[in-house]
Order: structure tokens, then sequence, then C-alpha cells
């Protein structure tokens, strides 16, 4: 059996993520969810920035005795100073086409050279008391701009009106490889598998010790 990492995140596809990112640092890893160590309650995202919302969900795990994994990211645009930043997910009240909407008639008199905006995504791995190893933290940011209109069918959230003059179009045209390779949340992985790297094959040194 593997290091046991906890993923503090319900959503399947961020698990599948860092499930691969996971199994290139050890073949053994496993990665859990919130319910399968038998937390059913809900983490108040209170933090005042991206990193700060990753490392209150990565402690809940930690404090239970497991290694926390955990994520946050958003949408910041320019010409609403940043908003909708941290509250990205529950930008309206509704859905992703809601969100979407709401950012469209929140920028309808800005003019185009004005419509800048960033996809930030900061990623926190924190580990119980005992192993004496502080928060790993990693970051990453992807800057594009906001269209008129919807294009693509692709990603998911703000992702139809993302555009981005370097690929010619928005992040809902791209392909999943093509948007990871530039994407916020590819960076920051890329990243925290970077920094984790040293960490998982002490851990796993350890490990292997403490069974001989
Ligand atoms: P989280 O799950 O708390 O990190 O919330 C992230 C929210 O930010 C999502 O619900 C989307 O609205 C937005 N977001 C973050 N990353 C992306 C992305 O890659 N594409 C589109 N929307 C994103």
């Amino acid at each position: 059996m593997g290091i046991k990492f906890v993923l503090a995140s319900n959503n399947e596809k961020k698990k599948a993520e860092m499930k691969r990112i996971l199994a290139v640092l050890s073949p053994d890893a496993e990665l859990l969810s919130l319910s399968d160590i038998g937390f059913e309650g809900d983490i108040v995202e209170d933090g005042a920035s991206f990193a700060e919302n990753a490392r209150i969900k990565a402690s809940v795990p930690a404090t239970l005795g497991y290694i926390g994994i955990a994520d946050d990211s958003g949408l910041c645009v320019d010409a609403l100073g940043g908003a909708p930043g941290i509250y990205s997910a529950r930008y309206s009240g509704g859905g992703d086409r809601d969100n979407n909407e709401k950012l469209l008639s929140e920028l309808s008199g800005v003019p185009d050279g004005e419509r800048g905006a960033h996809y930030a995504c900061a990623i926190a791995a924190v580990f119980p008391e005992k192993y004496g190893i502080p928060p790993v933290e990693a970051y990453g940011e992807c800057r594009g701009r906001i269209l008129r209109e919807y294009r693509g069918e692709g990603g998911f959230g703000y992702d139809p009106l993302f555009y981005r003059d370097e690929e010619g179009c928005t992040f809902g045209e791209l392909s999943p490889e093509a948007k990871d390779r530039v994407s916020h949340r590819g960076a920051a992985l890329r990243e925290f598998a970077e920094k984790m790297a040293p960490i998982v094959e002490a851990l796993e040194k350890t490990d292997g010790e403490e069974k001989r």
C-alpha cells in the first residue's frame, strides 16, 4: 500500500487530474476523497485569496491525520477590479450559463481593448502536524480577454468567453490537452508536481523503513 492523500473536493474531474499527477510521483499512491475518510461536513471557504482557500480546504484532512490536497481557482477580470475572483463559481448564484450572462452584462459597456482578464489557480498540500513538513503551495495564471459572444463547446465555466490571442481561439474551442499546456491549472499542477516530488520520495523512504 502506498502513501495516502486526501483531495478536499467533490469534483471527479479534479480527482482524475490529481490522480494522474500523483501516479507519476508515486505509482502506489492512493488518492481518497473526504467521504472516504468519513468527513461529510461543509468546508467554509472564507479565505481572502485563492491560495488561502486552497490551504483552508487542504487543512481539513490534515487535522484528521491525512495529507490533504486542494485547489481553488477562478477568473479575474481587469475592468471589474479582479471580480469575480474567488467568487467565480457562485458569481450569479446560478450555474455556468448564468455566470457567463452576468459577466457579459457587467462588461457590456467596456470597449474591446479593455476586456483583459486572467484565470488563476492555487494548489496546496497540507501535512498532519506529526510530519513536520510545511505546506506545499503552487500557483498558476493564464491571461486572455473576454469576448462579447460565446465560442466553442469545450471546457467548462467561463471558457466559451475566454479568448487567447496566442491560440487564436477561446478555451471552449481548445482540446483538453491544448488547454492543459497553457492553462492556469496546468501551470499550477506542473509546479505542484515539481515541489511534491522530493517530499513524496522522502515519505516513501520513511514508509519503507518503518515496514522493515
Ligand atoms: P473552484 O472549483 O472553487 O476552484 O471554482 C472554480 C470556478 O472558477 C469555476 O466554477 C469556474 O466558474 C471558474 N473557473 C476556474 N477555472 C476555470 C477554467 O479553467 N475554465 C473555466 N472556468 C474556470
